[in-house]
């Protein structure tokens, strides 16, 4: 429901603002180029002004539906094109669509100590690039709403964004779409942390009955620290705990995963997207969160940091990925 609220609400709001040199119907078909695994088939299109990736899959245990491409101006709340009816034939425009489950298997879930689980995989190594969260139920599994941003570098020249900015997106089509649309990481802070009160997951201090789920402790322990200092801010008390999909891997399974793909593999979830997409990343993470949840598992906290010197990390379970 809060979706469809939402992309009412973005309707409204595009036709007042509505901007007439963003149309596709001008522009010759995109080249396209298509990549194929054993597993599933991916496919990048690029136009002059959007850029989208398009993937197509079939799912073991998801609910099977041909992808469109996704509109990365949608999933930042700057599409101007959501009262063009072939636009929203031909886009994706709704990120719960990879990410349908049966209801069947609902009452395998067992009850959890949260209600809400934020996805997040940042992209970017030497500054963030891109910050993406999908808000998954704790019950129903699912996709209550997406905050998604491509974060502009505070530090670099512009020369040096534009090279890395090809190398890293360029490849997969979405480039454009990342000049189009980044914005400071400030800026992502402020924009994150008023999304998190609409969702009433958060009124100041730590998350209400929520916590982040992340594949390794790398984005919590380690990034999101650096570009705090880098942007010269205080690190939010949010972000001092976090759920790291791996050790909850491991201790429900026995069986040590090293990544996202290994998982995935393990549990033959097909890939869906562009890999290192953050969006496309955060949404396969998430499909593993939902397969584990379907199998029973308990999805909680794993590491913690000392609000008085947040260098410290304790981590809760004592068989972990290292
Ligand atoms: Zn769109």
């Amino acid at each position: 429901m809060a979706v469809v609220r939402t992309c009412l609400l973005k309707v409204l709001s595009h036709r007042r603002n509505r901007n007439p040199l963003v149309s596709y119907l001008s522009h010759s078909p995109p080249p396209l180029t298509t990549t194929t695994t054993a597993a599933s088939t991916t496919t990048t299109t690029t136009t002059p002004m959007h850029s989208f990736t398009l993937s197509a899959s079939l799912s073991t245990s998801h609910t099977t539906t041909r992808s469109k491409p996704m509109c990365l101006y949608h999933t930042q709340g700057k599409c101007t094109k959501m009262d063009d009816l072939i636009h929203l034939d031909k886009f994706n425009h709704d990120c719960s669509r990879d990410l349908q489950v049966n209801i069947a298997d609902l009452n395998k879930i067992r009850s959890q100590n949260l209600d809400f689980f934020l996805v997040l995989d940042l992209e970017g190594k030497v500054e963030i690039l891109e910050f993406p969260v999908l808000m998954i139920n704790a019950k129903t599994l699912h996709v209550e709403d997406i905050f998604h941003r491509f974060v502009r570098p505070s530090k670099m020249t512009e020369q040096i964004i534009n090279e890395y900015i090809e190398g890293k997106y360029g490849k997969i089509g979405v480039d454009r779409v990342w000049h189009d649309t980044a914005i400071p990481f400030t800026e992502v802070i402020d924009e994150f942390e008023a999304w998190l009160m609409q969702q009433k997951l958060w009124i100041g201090g730590e998350l209400n009955r929520a916590a982040f789920v992340t594949c390794g402790n790398w984005d919590l322990k380690t990034k999101v620290p650096q570009q705090c200092e880098v942007s010269r801010m205080k690190l939010p008390l949010y972000f001092m705990e976090w759920i790291n999909l791996k050790d909850i891997y491991l201790n429900f399974y026995n069986r040590r995963a090293t990544g996202m793909v290994t998982m995935m593999k393990e549990l033959q979830i097909p890939l869906v997207g562009s890999h290192h997409l953050g969006i496309d990343d955060t949404k396969n993470i998430a499909r593993v969160l939902q397969h584990m949840l379907i199998d029973g598992a308990l999805v909680q906290i794993t590491a913690r940091k000392n609000a008085r010197s947040p260098q410290d990390v304790n981590f809760l379970f004592k068989n972990r990925i290292r």
